[in-house]
């Protein structure tokens, strides 16, 4: 019998300090004790759920954040440590962990190699530390370029880059200039994020007064990135997502194709065993949930089971994220039914505009459609 796989997520959420646009489940100045009580509740979280998960093989590990790497490196070692002793991680397995540059030394980046970290995925956002400020990081183009540089020499042979266009004060000419830098170093995958300004946040109170760049501006951003980054050997996979050939980040392609995976901290969600989750976003409900046991509602923020008929519906919007979209005849083997006789109508319009490709063996939004996905999806799916 062929072993299920399945990709585990781990959340830290304590970062140096807050990004003016970040919405994430992230804290900055935690002390030690708040930080060893989060971690303690972590790994006792993973340990509660492992015996539903005997039968699987771990093929990708993703710790994010927050910022991983401000917890110093002993403890991070040990909650990979607690992970190994819970699950069944294959030797083969994707294992990423976020760092933000200037927080990780040669001997914590060589001790990430030791407990068998692969990929690091690094937050550069900008190569103008002017637009850096801007955002909020605390970071410089130098630190990020030394941090690149110390996880190459410690053996990290795959290396994601995060950019972002939309900046405060941005021009089309300052991101081609941080396309040419991240492709300069050679990562083998770039995702360009355009901003967003999330209620919340500060970014948010201050749209009206930030130097923002205008839609059209923001729109040939894109357009650009998609265009360099393909020139230079990159494949647009995802919206948002370029990898250089066999480097497509396994573990994100988990939620795009539909595949379970189990999320431990607070925010992270999980789908697994035919259940949607995901957790309360707050640290501390999160903590006292996982040490009163760990089960229902005071750790769910959100629960739903999987009908045949919200698969079906996040099978379309996830797949469609996806450059390589639907295939029609996977879609029948799952669905029982033609795709086009639900969707064929629906998409015609978007078809017409240049939006949607929908032929005889697949439908894939195009480039222009990536760019108003949310648009799309929400006029034809069922919600
Ligand atoms: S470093 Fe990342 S997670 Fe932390 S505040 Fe900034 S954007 Fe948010």
């Amino acid at each position: 019998m062929e072993n299920k796989t399945l990709g585990i997520y781990l959340h830290i959420p304590f970062c140096l300090s807050k990004c003016g646009y970040c919405d994430f489940c992230s804290v900055a100045g935690s002390d030690k004790r708040t930080k060893n009580r989060y971690l303690s509740a972590l790994s006792k979280n993973m340990t509660q759920i492992s015996r539903q998960a005997e039968d699987y093989l771990v093929d990708s590990v993703f710790i994010g954040g927050g910022t991983p790497t401000v917890l110093p490196p002993q403890q991070l070692k040990k909650l990979i440590d607690d992970l190994y002793r819970a699950y069944f991680v294959v030797e083969s397995a994707e294992f990423t962990v976020e760092a933000n540059p200037a927080t990780v030394s040669k001997k914590y980046a060589e001790l990430l190699v030791a407990s068998g970290v692969n990929r690091v995925s690094i937050g550069l956002q900008s190569a103008d530390d002017g637009e850096l400020r801007a955002l909020g990081r605390i970071h410089s183009v130098k630190d990020f370029e030394e941090s690149y540089h110390i996880f190459r020499s410690a053996g990290i042979e795959n290396i994601n880059v995060d950019l972002m266009y939309g900046i405060p004060g941005q021009t089309t000419e300052s991101f081609l200039n941080t396309l040419k830098y991240a492709v300069s170093l050679g990562p083998e995958h770039i995702s360009a994020y355009g901003l967003q300004l999330e209620p919340g946040t500060p970014f948010f109170e201050q749209k009206d007064t930030l130097a923002l760049p205008d839609e059209d501006t923001e729109y040939s951003m894109y357009c650009y990135a998609e265009e360099y980054l393909q020139e230079n050997g990159y494949e647009h996979y995802e919206i948002s997502n370029y990898a250089k050939p066999g480097k497509r980040c396994r573990h994100n392609l988990k939620y795009w194709n539909c595949e379970p995976y189990l999320g431990f901290g607070a925010s992270a969600h999980s789908d697994f065993g035919g259940w949607r989750y995901g957790y309360v976003a707050d640290l501390k409900r999160y903590v006292d949930a996982v040490e009163a046991g760990g089960a229902g509602d005071r750790l769910c923020a959100e629960r739903a089971v999987h009908t045949p008929s919200s698969f079906e519906t996040d099978y379309v919007m996830l797949r469609l994220r996806l450059c390589d979209g639907i295939d029609k005849k996977i879609y029948e083997a799952l669905f029982g039914r033609p795709f086009d006789s639900k969707y064929a109508e629906r998409l015609r319009p978007f078809e017409a505009g240049g939006f949607v490709q929908n032929d005889e063996t697949s439908c894939r939004l195009t480039t222009d459609g990536m760019y108003v996905s949310n648009t799309i999806l929400s006029s034809i799916l069922d919600f």
